[in-house]
């Protein structure tokens, strides 16, 4: 018997799904977020399920979870940061995630953003859209990916579909990770990260965030990289320098970007507004250039990935409930 906090209806539907095929369980949703006020409703139940951008982080809910017995915090994302892993290890719970549930949704948003990129669909549509001018203007002249460089940093379950998408379309794939993965090199050849930097036409980000790792893309990278490249990022908007990314179009340093995250996209996504004047300025200033395209965090978002945070969270609850290890579990 499982309570899933922060439910929403498209995950709802696979909630919906999962007692229906497995009549021996119960899960049992709430919109809820888990905090010190909600923590009560998991009483009688086996296990917590959440998926939420707020932490966790009052010491009373990991107290008053393992007094009722709980022992396994099931979350439904990959991500982890909300979780204080010093009250799971006081209270001996265990934390599992769902690391899997769709490398092919990111990596097939990367191959949009760089089709869109490439082909100039930016401005097409700015141009015909904004001003109804269908010429056929010499600066929408376009390349085909076939000859193309697309250089990958992070080359783990995200980067390597999307250098296995790039490869059978012909491109020539470059890529750059800590750790190397020999199978990769069907799809695309490791090198290091100033090569790629250099050396790309489409340069693409997926690794995770680390303190270390702000501004991996910052003023010295967009100088070195080719006037003609383009900058995508799916991974974490720390990444990159939004100011020096801003500037970096405007000296034509690069092409154009696509933008799936950006620091500071909690202040837009999942918001409606009715006027640009009421965007962020650095989203203004770049929500003017028909070279650049951005998404509400939505990479993931596709029904395989919602479906699989599901299965995935759940199949590792029966697991734990029978007493076999769990596939994703958190290790911090
Ligand atoms: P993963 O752990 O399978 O792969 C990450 C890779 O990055 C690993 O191979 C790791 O060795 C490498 N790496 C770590 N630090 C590095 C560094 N300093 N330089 C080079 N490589 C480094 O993760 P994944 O499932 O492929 O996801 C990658 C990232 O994509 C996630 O961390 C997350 O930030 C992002 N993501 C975004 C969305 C979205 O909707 N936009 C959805 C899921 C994941």
């Amino acid at each position: 018997k499982a309570l899933l906090y922060n439910m929403t209806p498209e995950q709802q539907v696979y909630a919906d799904k999962w007692n229906k095929d497995h009549p021996e369980d119960d899960l049992v949703s709430t919109e809820d977020k888990l905090d010190a006020k909600t923590v009560e409703m998991a009483k009688g139940y086996d296990v917590v399920s959440v998926l939420q951008v707020f932490d966790i982080d009052e010491e009373e809910v990991y107290r008053k979870l393992s007094s009722y017995g709980i022992k396994q915090i099931a979350l439904r994302s990959v991500g982890y940061n909300i979780v204080n892993f010093d009250f799971v290890h006081k209270y001996h719970m265990i934390v599992t995630n769902t690391p899997a549930y769709s490398p092919r949704a990111v990596a097939e948003n990367t191959l949009t953003s760089a089709m869109y990129l490439l082909r100039k669909w930016g401005p097409i549509l700015d141009n015909e859209r904004e001003h109804l001018n269908f010429v056929r203007s010499e600066d929408l002249m376009s390349d085909e990916i076939y000859n193309q460089t697309v250089g990958i940093i992070g080359v783990g379950r995200i980067g390597s579909c999307v250098a296995e998408m790039f490869h059978a379309l012909g491109a020539k794939v470059l890529g750059y990770d800590l750790v190397e993965n020999p199978a990769n090199e069907a799809f695309l050849e490791y090198t290091d990260f100033d090569t790629v930097v250099k050396n790309a036409d489409i340069l693409t980000l997926h690794t995770p965030l680390e303190p270390s790792m702000e501004n991996m893309i910052s003023a010295k990278q967009f100088k070195e990289m080719k006037n003609t490249a383009y900058l995508i990022n799916a991974a974490r908007g720390p990444l990159v320098n939004t100011q020096d990314l801003i500037d970096a179009l405007k000296n034509k340093e690069i092409a154009g970007a696509s933008l799936d995250v950006m620091t500071g996209e909690e202040a837009i996504v999942m918001k409606k507004f009715k006027d640009i004047s009421e965007l962020p300025v650095e989203y203004q200033e770049l929500a003017k250039m028909p070279n650049v395209v951005f998404t509400p965090h939505s990479a993931y978002y596709t029904k395989t990935s919602v479906k699989n945070m599901i299965e995935h969270s759940m199949t590792d609850v029966k697991r734990v409930l029978n007493g076999q290890k769990p596939i994703y579990l958190v290790e911090e």
